[in-house]
């Protein structure tokens, strides 16, 4: 799933977990009384949460950068080298350092003052770095969880079992989060945060017999991306894609472009165009400071900024006898947004096709 997903993190985390494993079965035995244990299990319940907490740590670079997997590959075989030096030479002051038990008398807690303080550092460490991180991502969460499970799965070490059924369900964990991860991935706009085209078409499977789809377009964005910059539209977009997620009773999704869906389920036109019209007047008077150097900025800062504002159209539509699919509502709205251009933007449409209803609303003015 790595590769596929070319994502190098959870290889190396799931390796340093499966390697734990591996040291243990073969080199220290339950079943074998010997010195092995004693030195092998203060060692690697220390290096455990580092390998865990440096491989969270350093950046993510994808499965086919060479000179990262080389480095990574060197890390490896330092660190078996030294597990090796250690359980050869046996400096018995290390040893005995890194052996030291938080209590002396706690009988149901084995793991060593360092290694304790080595899983509290990594996880409060990488709980704090999850605080400042802009994406979301579960695997990233998951790994502070990866590390609890381990610590108990390594203090319960002497118990038959524990270690390879715990490090069995953080394999599962580390795979369901990256599903979790690619789902959020597919779905979500990258640049405004809201569901994107797929989730919307998705949407429609669950809607029943009513509903109202409304699209959503920026007026003359092109000027704008013409005379502020790409940047300073992106910003823009951002700022439009936030005021329309505060909807109610429906759901934000980005279109495409600087267009723009909003689905109400269980709703007919009547009850919606109030919040569309708070809508529209909110993204009008959204003042937007853009700083001429460093493009848009929405805060007042720098020296003189300039403001601007954008405004949007709108076209609304609910199924009817010619439209009775979401896809056919869609299409349907977006005819209503065509006459809202037309009609001199900054406006609402509600497409209707019966002529008994050519009389309702057609728009509403600022
Ligand atoms: P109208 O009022 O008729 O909608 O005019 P318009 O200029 O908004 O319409 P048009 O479809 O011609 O232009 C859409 C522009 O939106 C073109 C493109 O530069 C801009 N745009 C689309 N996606 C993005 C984006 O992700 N970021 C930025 N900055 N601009 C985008
Ligand atoms: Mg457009
Ligand atoms: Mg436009």
């Amino acid at each position: 799933m790595s590769l596929w997903l070319n994502r190098i993190q959870p290889l190396l985390l799931l390796l340093s977990v499966l390697l734990v494993n591996v040291l243990f079965s073969y080199f220290a035995p339950l079943e074998q009384v010997s010195i092995a244990p004693s030195v092998l299990f203060p060692v690697v319940s220390l290096m455990l949460p580092l390998n865990l907490f440096l491989w969270s740590i350093l950046p993510e670079k994808g499965v086919q950068n060479r000179s990262f997997n080389s480095l990574v590959l060197a890390l490896f075989v330092l660190q078996a080298m030294f597990v090796y030096w250690l359980m050869s030479e046996l400096p018995l002051q290390w040893i005995e350092w890194i052996s030291l038990p938080v209590l002396s008398d706690l009988k149901l807690y084995h793991l060593s003052f360092a290694s304790s303080l080595a899983f509290l550092f990594a996880g409060f460490v990488l709980s704090l770095k999850l605080n400042y991180e802009k994406q979301l991502r579960v695997f990233n969460h998951s790994v502070v969880f990866i590390l609890l499970l381990m610590a108990f799965a390594l203090n319960q070490y002497t118990q038959d079992g524990v270690l390879a059924w715990v490090s069995s369900v953080v394999g599962l964990i580390v795979i369901l989060s990256l599903v979790f991860d690619a789902h959020h991935i597919a779905y979500t706009d990258e640049l405004t945060g809201l569901k994107g085209r797929r989730a919307l078409n998705e949407s429609f499977m669950g809607l029943g017999k009513r509903y109202a789809i409304a699209m959503v377009d920026i007026d003359h964005f092109k000027n704008f991306n013409d005379t502020y910059g790409h940047d300073a539209g992106d910003k823009v977009l951002k700022i439009v894609a936030s005021i329309l997620d505060t909807v109610q009773g429906g759901k934000a999704y980005r279109y495409g472009g600087e267009e723009f869906t909003l689905v109400f389920a269980n709703k007919s036109v009547d009850k919606v165009s109030t919040e569309l019209e708070r809508l529209r007047v909110a993204i009008a008077n959204e003042v937007i400071y853009l700083n001429p150097k460093s493009n848009a900025k929405s805060t007042k800062n720098k020296t003189d900024p300039k403001s601007v504002s954008v405004t949007i159209s709108l076209g609304l539509a609910e199924p009817d006898v010619d439209h009775s699919s979401p896809s056919q509502v869609l299409k349907f709205a977006d005819e209503g947004l065509y006459k809202a251009k037309k009609a001199g933007r900054n406006k609402l449409v509600h497409s209707v096709s019966k002529p008994i209803r050519a009389t309702a609303k057609k728009s509403v003015k600022k």
